[in-house]
């Protein structure tokens, strides 16, 4: 999860905000537990089932970065001594590296653009415990 910290906002349902979620908070939805705004500090968790697929579904996009240098890296060496034994010409050398780099830029861009997300925060309790108890107790003033 380490690589997708800091692309990953959040928005409270309760007060509108949207906010970069730290990596403690990003740990509490991956186990389902609810966490403070940092806003208003409400108990917000995730309950959309199609976001929090999308959010499990980040740490195999964080692979796709590492796993396409090895393998841009392999299609380079191979092309350079496909060259050196005299399978490709210069040009066809030249031609299978650019676009093997030109492949691994694109593939790299997709894999950042999916790990942007906004997660739309549901409220669990509205008010925090110590707040009710003091609308409790105003309330028994009145009286
Ligand atoms: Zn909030």
């Amino acid at each position: 999860m380490t690589a997708v910290i800091g692309s990953i906002r959040g928005h409270c349902a309760q007060c509108d905000m949207t906010f970069v979620l730290k990596p403690w908070q990003l740990n509490a939805i991956a186990i389902d537990v609810p966490f403070d705004c940092t806003y208003c500090h409400s108990g917000l968790q995730l309950l959309c089932h199609k976001q929090l697929r999308q959010f499990r579904a980040l740490d195999q996009w964080a692979l796709v970065r590492p796993s396409m240098i090895i393998l841009t890296c392999a299609t380079l060496l191979v092309a350079l001594v496909a060259e050196w034994v005299g399978l490709l010409s210069v040009i066809g050398q030249f031609n299978i590296s650019l676009v093997a780099v030109f492949i691994h830029c694109l593939v790299v861009r997709y894999a950042r653009h999916r790990q942007k997300m906004t997660l739309n925060l549901q409220v669990i309790h509205p008010l925090p415990l110590e707040q009710l108890a003091r609308i409790a107790c105003a309330r028994l003033c009145q009286q």
